[in-house]
């Protein structure tokens, strides 16, 4: 896929603050970004993971996709109480109310704050990668996080299309990626947990 950017400068060369989320929604996006001469690094922010055993399982399969790459990466810090704090009063949601805007939003002003402190033009997810998220409130949410720093913009790239989200389901077994069966947080753990017992 040919990748082009908002504002119509040049793809090939410019350096991009990826926020990844895991190994399988990041394969596609990054095989694609390298395809197309960007430089993308990766900053991997997800305090919504629990239990920590599982954060470090997803980190440690995105860190084993990106040796092969030698793609740059930045480990923000794990602060769980604090994302719990953010959610507070959204336990209940279901998965893509606002719970999950909260959650967005949270990780979306990290990255934009990283990026306007690192000389970083461009912001992006891997969010949008996964058709089980709400497109349109990670959009919403890394356009209100761009709007706090200046200097930054968030680049609204839907990552299903272009044929990434068939590339992303032969990268996944390519790789052998660990297997999520939840999104990340301990409310959709319980939600997985009950829909199995059903
Ligand atoms: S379900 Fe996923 S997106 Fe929604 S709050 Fe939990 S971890 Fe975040």
């Amino acid at each position: 896929m040919l990748l082009a950017l908002p504002d119509g400068s040049q793809v090939s060369g410019t350096e991009v603050l990826l926020h990844a989320c895991c190994a399988p929604c990041s394969s596609s996006v990054i095989e694609c970004m390298l395809q197309n001469g960007m430089r993308p690094t990766v900053f991997f922010c997800n305090p919504n993971i629990y239990p920590f055993k599982e954060y470090e399982i997803r980190k440690e399969e995105l860190k084993r996709f990106l040796r092969e790459g030698n793609v740059p990466y930045f480990d923000e810090e794990y602060n769980h109480e604090e994302w719990l704090a953010k959610v507070h009063g959204y336990e209940s949601e279901p998965e893509r109310g606002k719970r999950c805007e909260k959650c967005f939003l949270f990780r979306m002003l990290r990255t934009a704050e990283y990026a306007a402190k690192h000389n970083f033009r461009w912001f992006t997810t891997t969010l949008s990668s996964s058709r089980w998220k709400d497109y349109n409130q990670i959009v919403e949410a890394g356009r209100s996080a761009a709007a706090v720093y200046s200097g930054v913009s968030f680049w609204e790239q839907n990552w299903r299309k272009g044929g990434l989200q068939q590339r992303r389901a032969e990268l996944l077994r390519e790789k052998q990626f660990y297997n999520q069966l939840y999104c990340g947080c301990e409310y959709s753990l319980d939600s997985a947990i009950k829909k199995q017992k059903r």
